[in-house]
């Protein structure tokens, strides 16, 4: 069948929208129409410099749809269910078996480097191969092929062009302090970065109960939207400032818990001197240079590296569902809708601040 996908070569600056030819799903997989899909800064680092994705690729990894059809052995979903798609694992591998999906052995193959050319559901044009199935899906196309391990079936009254976010960028900021990090009720955090997965944190904290949320960013309009999502206060992080004084001073001794999403080594050393003894540093970016360590041993801190927010989709997404539903998760402030078309100008908007989280929308 023919599907209508965004392309990327290592030669071109931007994606291209092209037909491929894309073969038979076979029978382990479905066949996902796409409703919306949500732009993640992976995808564009992929195009950019590749992270080890076979190239020319169709990237896209938080595609939301609907089952257009199943393969003959599949069981969890039937055609017309809606579904969210998130990324790949193995479901067999020993930290798959202990409900840690999210540090897959299998990580890297699945969801990046493995680009499964001449297999089912493949893309191919003119008889090149078009590597596929990024994280299991590359949903910057109107159809994508998809395993039961990464597609996750949701209520059919939420909104699903929108939905799709939940399988990377939001799941990876609201899981980290939800699942990860965990804060008690009235405990205090700091949240480094408010772009999408610092903002998610951030509903993340107002839904565990934190009762003083303070984001830091370099921006004044996602500290604005930081405070309409649940921030109890904000700092305007400037350069060379101390912005852990500034956090000193609203938490006299210190936050409990901080966590990093700028992948910034001067953010990281601010999230640790801000955190009171004892305290709970969480970060999903790595930074080029690792921050100083005598502080961690002499305030008795701990260090978590997070990936997805130790998501297990099955029982996560369904999760921010419900609370979205039940406005106690409103992500959807988040978003801004691009006609899929318009994928280049999203990330030129995304890229200049203008908008915090594109989500693409499928019209054929
Ligand atoms: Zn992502
Ligand atoms: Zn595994």
């Amino acid at each position: 069948m023919k599907v209508r996908a965004a392309v990327a070569y290592q030669s071109q600056p931007s994606f291209l929208i092209e037909e491929l030819e894309m073969s038979d799903p076979g029978p382990e997989n479905i066949l996902v129409r796409l409703v919306g899909c949500g732009l993640c800064h992976t995808d564009v680092k992929a195009r950019e410099d590749t992270m080890g994705v076979p190239m020319p690729a169709v990237l896209g990894h938080e595609g939301a749809g609907i089952v257009e059809s199943v393969g003959e052995r599949v069981t969890k979903v039937k055609p017309g269910d809606h579904v969210v798609l998130t990324g790949d694992s193995c479901g067999a591998c020993p930290t798959c078996l202990a409900g840690n999906p999210a540090y897959c052995d299998l990580m890297t193959p699945l969801n990046l480097t493995d680009g499964r050319a001449g297999e089912p559901g493949s893309f191919h044009k003119g008889g090149v191969a078009i590597h596929g199935h990024f994280f299991g899906q590359s949903s910057f196309a109107n159809y994508a092929v998809t395993r039961e391990r990464n597609t996750i079936p949701v209520r059919k009254d939420a909104p699903l062009e929108i939905l799709g976010v939940l399988g990377c960028g939001v799941q990876t900021g609201a899981g980290a302090i939800m699942n990860s990090l965990h804060p008690p009720a009235g405990s205090s955090i700091a949240i480094f970065g408010a772009g999408p997965v610092g903002l998610s944190a951030v509903m993340g904290a107002v839904v565990c109960g934190c009762s003083v949320i303070i984001a830091v960013d370099v921006l004044e309009s996602r500290l604005a939207m930081a405070r309409q999502l649940g921030a109890t206060h904000t700092v305007l992080a400037r350069r060379q400032a101390k912005t852990a004084d500034e956090i000193q001073q609203i938490v006299p001794g210190g936050v409990g818990y901080a966590f990093d999403t700028t992948g910034r080594a001067d953010s990281n050393q601010q999230a640790l001197e801000s955190l009171a003894a004892k305290g709970c540093f969480g970060f999903c970016a790595v930074p080029a240079e690792a921050p100083k360590m005598s502080r961690v041993m002499i305030r008795g801190l701990s260090i978590r590296g997070i990936v997805q927010g130790d998501s297990v989709p099955d029982s996560f997404i369904p999760r921010l569902v419900e609370l979205h539903m039940d406005g106690r998760f409103p992500f959807d402030k988040l978003v801004a809708k691009y006609p899929f078309e318009k994928i280049n100008q999203a990330i030129g908007d995304q890229a200049a601040g203008n908008v915090v989280k594109p989500v693409f929308t499928f019209a054929f």
